[in-house]
């Protein structure tokens, strides 16, 4: 990429990386001075003319995230030969690079791991998976908090075809592949990931691969029949939430929502940073239709500022106490004369000034 301003709003610099799809560059906004990062596409790479339209999609939705793990994308520019992604940049780089030089204690894999499905369980929630969560795609801020990158891109890679040909898939390291994607049964990505996330977990606290073997077929093998041995040093429970991780059958693999109860990884609290983090569900039961606009929109983004208690389902993930979320509930309903009130079981009510029911929430840890 020639050096300069890029659409006349980015200064590009040194390249931070190259994938199997594109070349990411580090870069600045002019106006801002923001730091950014540029992920470069080559639009020779995109085959056949209806791609574009779902490119564009996936772009979209993947748009709409936000969550503190998860790296933002900013805005999308094209020319005739390229398509500019504009990213967040992580300044502290890949994970694989610390991992790589030795393991982790189990207490700093567990923070990066309450992270990773902190943004994994975000992305599921709202259906869209990662399908190739590996070290290499785990990156970090200048915090030392995780993002991950790529989400939602697996299904615009799936629309790109690499200069030699071959399927990305085959042409990333097959380590982190879920058994089921080997047997080419078909797949569910919510799955898929949470296989995914156990070999990164084995990989933060092993210092190396669970499945591994010079021989690809070997290695297939390995995978297939869920062949792997912990080491000495890892805790019980540790052991015992890998074991639920990599479970070969994808229906009875732990899940997210188990995931987040396992005593392992919520032993000494969870981690936390600034920001939204793991620890409740919270989510609305039902709610009256004919909700004021104004009310609404004081609760929108309470706690986070994509969060909408007002669609039906949408769930919360937060690190604060059930006491602090309620006082800022309470806090908004004063300011609205509408009341707040704390029932048995962690649920909350907002009453009208009449006792009239308007909305209600379920906290669960
Ligand atoms: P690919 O999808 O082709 O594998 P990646 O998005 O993984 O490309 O980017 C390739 C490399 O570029 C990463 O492994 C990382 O080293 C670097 N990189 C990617 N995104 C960022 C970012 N937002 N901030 C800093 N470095 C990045
Ligand atoms: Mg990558």
């Amino acid at each position: 990429m020639e050096k300069g301003a890029l659409f006349g709003k980015y200064e590009v610099g040194r390249l931070l990386g190259c994938g199997a799809f594109a070349k990411v560059y580090y870069a600045r906004n002019i106006q801002t001075g923001q730091s950014v990062a540029i992920k470069v596409i080559n639009k020779k790479k995109i085959a056949g003319t209806n791609l574009m339209s779902n490119i564009k999609r996936e772009i979209t939705i993947m748009a709409r995230l936000r969550h503190p793990n998860i790296v933002r994308l900013y805005e999308v520019l094209a020319c005739k030969t390229k398509i500019y992604f504009v990213i967040e940049f992580a300044k502290g780089g890949e994970l694989f690079a610390k991992v790589a030089k030795g393991r982790f204690s189990e207490d700093l894999s567990r923070k990066y791991f309450q992270q990773l499905i902190s943004a994994v369980g975000y992305c599921h929630f709202r259906g869209i998976y990662h399908r190739d969560l590996k070290p290499e795609n785990l990156l970090l801020d200048e915090n030392g908090s995780l993002k991950v990158t790529d989400f939602g891109l697996s299904a615009v890679k799936d629309q790109i075809r690499p200069e030699d040909g071959l399927l990305h898939t085959l042409c990333g390291t097959p380590a982190y592949v879920a058994p089921e994607i080997l047997s080419k049964k078909g797949y569910n990505g919510a799955t898929v990931d949470v296989w995914s996330c156990g070999i990164i977990l084995y990989v933060l606290t092993a210092g190396y691969l669970p499945f591994n073997d010079p021989n690809l077929m070997a290695m297939y093998k390995k995978i297939y029949k869920g062949e792997f041995r912990c080491p000495k040093w890892m805790s019980n429970d540790l052991k015992r939430l890998l074991g639920r991780l990599l479970e070969t059958n994808p229906k009875t693999r732990i899940t997210i929502d188990e995931i987040i109860h396992d005593p392992w990884f919520k032993k000494g609290g969870l981690f936390k940073d600034k920001g939204p983090e793991f620890e409740f569900q919270f989510y609305h039961d039902c709610y009256s239709d004919d909700l004021d606009d104004s009310l609404k929109a004081r609760f929108v983004g309470l706690f986070n500022e994509s969060y909408n208690p007002f669609v039906d389902g949408e769930k919360f993930l937060s690190a604060m106490s059930v006491d602090k979320i309620i006082a800022s509930i309470e806090e908004a309903a004063g300011e609205l004369n509408v009341k707040c009130r704390r029932r048995k079981d962690c649920v909350v009510d907002l009453e009208g000034p009449k006792g009239d029911f308007i909305a209600r929430w379920r906290l669960t840890s």
